[in-house]
């Protein structure tokens, strides 16, 4: 099917139609629990409320450049439920999956160190003094002791519990807060390293061996989740406006006032919007889904007519992912050269440059125009990418509400009850059912939802 087109034709149900199972959100979590539930025999039809599958994974392709709107890479380790899906849907061939070949780094007192979460980082430093990379090997050496014992999907059980990003750090070299783990947090993840815990960071680290062999889709990082969409029953275009259980199954309210009974639904919406279309929740349900609140992130991406890059020494490896401490700004917290994750992402001889606001900056700004964000953020942006300005041949902003999970101390308090709850008829999918905002933990969740629905309420 066309997944790019909004479907109101005739494969839209009456309102007294009857599916299989309804998957709320076409993001990667509500696309694997269809392709997981498909597998095995049933008919499970997604809703999407925009014009295209892919959620925060959403790629746009405009006059030659990828524009990604969310999601810039996974990890060649620690992503085992995506690369399955990526075999299975015959994604692994033809290179289209690309290595990125430049590295993370940091800015510290006018350039970019890169290195940050890579072996590199141990002989360049990545912006950290003699005494900052001390610390930070005994910290990783401590952590390291009890690997075995983080779980990616029950990071609140790791040793690490509840703790804090700044507790952590508390006590420690200043700089392992200052230079690592908050532009950490805050860059990739939209964090306030007071509010959210570390554990989810360290397991995410430990599983993925740092930022060592990311990688990139070849044609946009919504490219996994447009080959699943080809192969299922996706409805774009079709917000859900209401959830009810019903005597007879579940019942879905759309906005134009359309609705449909479903044997049982998978709620695939980041958890604010799962609790405001579901207000129905068993109470212990409700009480996770008030405790797991998300970080907002914007993200404004320019193209520009040459290839860019930030200021560095010379002879280091190029940085493509800039870390910006708040230590050093606290309105940008970083850049992505995308030219230099992917080449493909710009034409020949141009750029692709996306400026990420600090959690700060994120709250004044969501709720501005266009234009005033722009007009605020990439002057400031220059300092980090010389010669943006002149270059720059128009810029669009992402507005992610609901970026990442947060992952406070009272989300992984509630968190195993949650995920040991009894199987009902509305399951939820999404990364913050693994309290990680990472594609993995949402693809996870997609096959967790599909395999309880399968085990319980559709069994037999
Ligand atoms: C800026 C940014 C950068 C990121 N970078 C990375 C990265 O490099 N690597 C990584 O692994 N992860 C990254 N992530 C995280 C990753 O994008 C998410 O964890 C993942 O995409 C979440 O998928 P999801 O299906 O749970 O949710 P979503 O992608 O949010 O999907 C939910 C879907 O539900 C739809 N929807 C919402 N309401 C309704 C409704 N009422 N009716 C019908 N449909 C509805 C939405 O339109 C959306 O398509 C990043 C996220 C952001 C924001």
């Amino acid at each position: 099917m066309d997944v790019t087109r909004t479907d109101t034709g005739g494969g839209v149900p009456n309102p007294d139609d009857e599916v299989d199972v309804a998957v709320v959100g076409g993001g990667i979590a509500g696309l694997t629990a269809a392709h997981r539930l498909r597998e095995e025999g049933r008919h499970p039809v997604v809703f999407e409320a925009e014009d295209a599958v892919g959620g925060r994974m959403r790629a746009r392709r405009v006059d030659g450049w990828t524009v990604e709107e969310g999601t810039e890479t996974l990890a060649t380790a620690g992503y085992p439920a995506t690369w399955r899906l990526v075999r299975e849907v015959g994604l692994d061939s033809d290179g289209q999956v690309l290595k990125v070949r430049s590295l993370s780094g940091v800015w510290r007192d006018g350039r970019a160190h890169a290195g940050t979460g890579h072996w590199v980082g141990a002989l360049t430093g990545a912006g950290l003094s003699l005494g900052g990379r001390m610390a930070l090997a005994r910290l990783v050496a401590s952590l390291l002791r009890s690997a075995g014992r983080f779980d990616t999907r029950r990071p609140g059980e790791s040793p690490l519990g509840t703790r804090t990003v700044a507790d952590l750090a508390a006590g420690r070299h200043r700089e392992l807060l200052d230079y690592v783990l908050q532009p950490a947090v805050s860059t990739g993840w939209g964090w306030d390293p007071e509010r959210s815990c570390v554990a989810p960071l360290v397991a995410t680290m430990i599983a993925t061996r740092g930022l060592l062999g990311w990688r990139t889709y070849r044609d946009g990082m919504d490219a996994l989740a447009r080959r699943m969409a080809e192969r299922l029953d996706v409805r774009c275009g079709r917000p859900v406006v209401e959830v009810k259980e019903s005597g007879s199954g579940v019942r879905l309210g759309f906005a134009d006032g359309t609705a449909l009974t479903a044997r049982a639904v998978v709620l695939a919406v980041p958890s604010p919007l799962a609790r405001a279309l579901y207000p129905g929740a068993p109470p212990h349900e409700e009480r996770f889904l008030r405790a797991a609140t998300y970080a907002p992130m914007i993200r404004v991406t320019c193209p520009v007519d040459r290839p860019l890059s930030a200021p560095q020494r010379r002879g280091t490896p190029r940085t493509y992912a800039l870390l910006v401490p708040d230590s050093e700004d606290g309105y940008i917290s970083g850049l992505t050269f995308e030219h230099l994750k992917a080449r493909n992402r710009a034409p020949d001889g141009h750029g692709l440059v996306s400026v990420l606001t600090s959690p700060r900056a994120t709250r004044e700004l969501l709720h501005l125009t266009d234009e005033e964000i722009t007009g605020a953020v990439l002057p400031r942006a220059e300092r980090y990418a010389p010669g943006l300005g002149a270059a720059l041949r128009g810029a669009s902003v992402h507005r992610h509400p609901h970026a990442a999970p947060e992952a406070t101390p009272e989300a992984l308090r509630l968190h195993s009850a949650f995920l040991d709850r009894q199987a009902g008829g509305v399951e939820y999918a999404g990364d913050w059912v693994f309290q990680r905002p990472t594609s993995e933990a949402a693809v996870q969740s997609g096959e967790l939802a599909a395999r309880r629905l399968l085990t319980g309420v559709l069994r037999g």
